[in-house]
């Protein structure tokens, strides 16, 4: 086992992420005591800062996001004193050696670089590590995503990185995979004996993964259209959402287990090919409408230029094995839909026999476990309806809702990046995402967006605030399934 890090090395320390995210996120772990004792952490980027200024921007980016009556000033000069800075620009090797003079200066043990660069850089910082002899054991290195736009890419990616760091100490980031709710799937399937018999092909009729966000591009359009829902959304957190819901149960709750089952779940999805594109998936693109009551552009309007760039997917895939065999699992994103909302939805098969009178409607189980923007479980069941009628007993469907808000009001719900620090910060890869899995859902991404190209298909549009293309729902409606709304 990895012993806890003593110096994090953060590439990327002005950017966007690590102000929004990373560096309030350790403030969050310096705030409950959960940062390694003698932790240092040093940020780097090319911008010319000193020590000071860097922790000066550290701390308006804690109270950028920290409420200030939630702020603890203590903590934050506790943080801000492990924290230093050194310009580098990783095309430059003068100044990557003065890093690794930095690096070496503060090296007291273990280190964990995390890239939150442009992953184009990821081989050349990779390479100036190890030309530094800064990346052999004892170092660890965390990626953000994306880790490519396609297979070739992500090869391209995983093999310069792989140059220098053994896959046991990459850390590939799928944010999803530290959300409260995400790990929460994995208590409920396998902290509990009752799900465990009902979840296959012979008791679930199908299931429907959405993620659905009511922003548009909002200012990453440059990004978002080199991208599109495919790449950004299904490749990673819907892809790692299907795993973790289809997996068959690993034997213990780490890394190489838990990412064997994963690997095999994504092995098993059937390839979506040229012909299948054309009738198991749609994409979409928003144009002007309303969301929320607020009125907003299109996607050309906000990126100032035409695109065939898909800001909504829906598709239906199988996973061919014995547990899962011929039952579909639906899944969606999209940008500028109604509500915001990520979901998990198990549809179960029909009761086998009714024995009530038969204008009486029996409606399916369904299992939703909702991860954003509220964590719930609703099991949905059919009761009897109170009080009396003469043609005999009244059935409803009802609804056992747990509210996990409710349920745990006094435990404080930590952000993503805090349960991924933790973890890469002490060398436990169980939520990281393992250079196979990569390239196994980039490859399946991969066939699907070729039969778009083949067959020339173009996102059709929806306007803002809907449920994305007409289309959309006949992938579902046509098997005589309906998307949960
Ligand atoms: P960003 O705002 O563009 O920041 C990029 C960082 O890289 C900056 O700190 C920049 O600082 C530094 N940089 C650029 N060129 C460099 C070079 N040649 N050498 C060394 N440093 C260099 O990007 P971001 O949004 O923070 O994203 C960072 C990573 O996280 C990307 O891989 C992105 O895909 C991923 N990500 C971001 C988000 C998000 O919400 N922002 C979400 C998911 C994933 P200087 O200009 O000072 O060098």
């Amino acid at each position: 086992p990895a012993s806890p890090a003593t110096l994090l090395v953060i590439f990327g320390a002005s950017g966007d992420l690590a102000q929004r995210m990373l560096l309030p996120s350790l403030y969050g772990l310096q705030q409950a005591g959960l940062l390694p004792d003698g932790l240092r952490i040093l940020g780097t980027a090319r911008s010319e800062l000193d020590d000071a200024a860097f922790r000066a921007n550290v701390a308006d980016a804690v109270r950028a996001q920290v409420p200030a009556a939630d702020l603890d000033d203590g903590s934050l000069d506790t943080l801000l004193a492990r924290i230093g800075y050194q310009p580098a620009d990783s095309s430059d090797g003068a100044s990557m050696e003065r890093l690794g003079a930095r690096i070496r200066e503060l090296r007291d043990g273990d280190i964990l670089y995390h890239l939150s660069t442009a992953p184009r850089f990821y081989g050349p910082i990779c390479d100036a590590l190890g030309a530094l002899d800064l990346a052999g054991p004892g170092t660890r290195v965390m990626l953000e995503k994306p880790i490519g736009h396609d297979l070739a890419s992500a090869i391209a990616i995983n093999d310069g990185v792989a140059c220098v760091f053994d896959e046991d100490r990459v850390f590939r980031v799928d944010h999803y995979l530290g959300k409260e709710g995400v790990q929460n799937l994995i208590a409920l399937r396998f902290g509990n004996a009752m799900f465990e018999p009902l979840w296959n092909s012979r008791h679930i009729q199908h299931v429907q993964i959405t993620v659905a966000e009511t922003v548009g591009v909002e200012g990453r359009g440059d990004y978002y259209d080199t991208s599109g829902a495919m790449r950004d959304m299904v490749q990673n957190h819907l892809l790692q959402l299907l795993c973790l819901t289809a997996m068959e149960p690993p034997s213990r709750f780490e890394p190489t287990a838990v990412r064997n089952e994963k690997i095999k779940a994504l092995r098993s999805l059937r390839r979506i090919g040229r012909a299948e594109a054309l009738h198991e998936t749609v994409s979409g693109q928003y144009t002007s409408g309303a969301v929320g009551g607020r009125v907003v552009p299109g996607y050309v309007e906000e990126l100032g230029r035409t695109s065939r760039t898909e800001t909504f997917v829906a598709l239906r895939a199988h996973i061919d094995n014995w547990r899962w065999s011929g039952v579909p699992f639906y899944l969606r994103t999209g940008k500028r839909l109604p509500s915001r909302a990520t979901e998990i939805h198990l549809q179960f098969r029909a009761v086998p026999h009714s024995i009530f009178d038969p204008g009486a409607r029996i409606a399916p189980n369904a299992l939703t476990i909702r991860l954003q923007p509220e964590e719930r479980i609703e099991l949905r069941l059919m009761s009897k309806t109170p009080g009396l009628d003469r043609t005999g007993l009244q059935l409803s469907q009802v609804a056992l809702d747990l509210d996990m808000h409710e349920e745990f009001a006094a435990a404080s719900r930590r952000p993503a990046y805090e349960r991924l620090y933790l973890d890469a910060l002490e060398g436990n890869g169980t939520l990281f995402v393992r250079r196979d899995e990569t390239e196994a859902a980039w490859e399946w991404v991969d066939a699907v967006i070729d039969g778009w190209r083949a067959n020339d298909i173009a996102p059709k549009p929806y306007p803002a605030g809907t449920w994305g293309p007409a289309s959309a729902v006949a992938i579902t409606e046509r098997h005589g399934h309906t998307w949960r709304e």
